[in-house]
């Protein structure tokens, strides 16, 4: 299975190549996820260097907390990444929405977080998943702690 996978956004101004480190993704069910895709992130984890993207004029960002960003295709709106800013082992992180790239199969959903803000709606089948909810994710990455935890 390869783990280079591309993807772009609707309109397909903008375009990307990725290198995955796995074939794992988690979901996160926090209110800023939620209103950013519509429902829960599916996101797969990508250091920034291993992302080439192309069509970046058409790219828009928004710091959407004192630690991350968030971009969206400026032409069409759909939503290309989530990037950790803040000074932290995770700086430079992207997480990458699945459903952008152009074959998402072969992929494993191994983690959601803010497990506990989830609807009642709505659930993933299957189990065996990590599960944490808001405080656990605080307790882990602590930096999130510094914007009351809201990614
Ligand atoms: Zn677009
Ligand atoms: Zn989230």
């Amino acid at each position: 299975m390869t783990l280079e996978r591309t993807g772009g956004c609707l309109c397909g101004a903008v375009r990307f190549t990725a290198r995955l480190k796995d074939t794992n993704f988690g979901a996160c069910h926090c209110e800023m996820c939620r209103r950013w895709t519509g429902s829960a992130l599916l996101g797969v984890t990508v250091p920034e260097g291993d992302v080439t993207w192309h069509g970046t004029d058409h790219i828009a960002t928004r710091q959407t907390s004192d630690w991350a960003m968030r971009a969206w295709c400026r032409d069409c709106g759909a939503g290309l990444y989530f990037k950790v800013t803040q000074d932290s082992p995770w700086k430079g992180n992207v997480e990458l929405p699945i459903g952008i790239l152009d074959d998402a199969s072969g992929l494993t959903m191994t983690n959601e977080i803010y497990i506990d803000h989830k609807p009642d709606s709505y659930a993933y089948a299957g189990e065996g998943r990590t599960l944490m909810t808001r405080q656990q994710c605080i307790d882990k990455f602590a930096v999130l702690a510094s914007d009351g935890g809201q990614p």
